[in-house]
């Protein structure tokens, strides 16, 4: 399994794109620059295969309605998260420049603890809120998609609509619980691992 990072936009967001050996592929937040987007697929020769949001604030989905032109794939996105992509103002949208989707039936709206398959390895769905209320992390042994949940030594904003600290310190400790070696990758920043932040983020290091 390979995967790709691209820093994109103004907010510089990680987008994941993750392959196989047969160039199956998905895309963990398609954020913004969907030509740099769709020249990474090209150049890799990657056949699409759907798209996770890991939620829908502005700066994860500015590449979304132009991706699905191209690629008419499924994206995955957590229940709670479907006001958010209804509103420019929770999603904050509006004030990043970013039109939101038309319409949902692209969407698979997924619960806690959904597993799909990708050519033969599990993906899970968590169910991280703090963020915002319909934030997920997606598990793919030893991968974790955190999004803006939790970050290199840090955590995500609580202060935007549907924010909540209590909840997303519960969502962060949930995901420095899976194995010791899974390996973050945050929404933006630097990827870390489970074990070094359960040890030495100072948000979840506090009696
Ligand atoms: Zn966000």
């Amino acid at each position: 399994m390979k995967i790709l990072t691209l820093v994109l936009g103004l907010y510089q967001t990680n987008c994941y794109i993750v392959y196989n050996e047969k160039k199956e592929a998905f895309i963990v937040d398609p954020a913004s620059d969907f030509s740099l987007i769709e020249k990474t697929l090209i150049s890799h020769g990657l056949d699409l295969k759907f798209a996770i949001l890991t939620h829908a604030h502005g700066d994860h989905i500015g590449a979304l309605n132009d991706l699905l032109e191209v690629y008419p794939v499924p994206v995955y996105m957590h229940r709670d998260e479907v006001k958010a992509l209804k509103n420019e103002r929770i999603s904050l949208s509006g004030l990043m420049g970013v039109s939101l989707p038309q319409d949902l039936k692209a969407f698979i709206l997924v619960d806690d603890g959904e597993e799909v398959d990708f050519s033969g390895s599990k993906l899970k769905f968590i169910h991280c809120p703090g963020h915002t209320p319909g934030g997920m992390s997606i598990y793919m042994k030893p991968f974790m998609f955190t999004g803006d949940t939790i970050f290199y030594r840090s955590i995500g904003r609580t202060d935007f609509p549907g924010g909540d600290y209590e909840k997303i310190i519960s969502s962060c400790e949930k995901i420095v619980s899976y194995p010791e070696d899974t390996i973050l990758l945050p929404g933006h920043g630097m990827r870390t691992q489970a074990s070094e932040e359960k040890a030495l983020n100072p948000f979840l290091n506090q009696s």
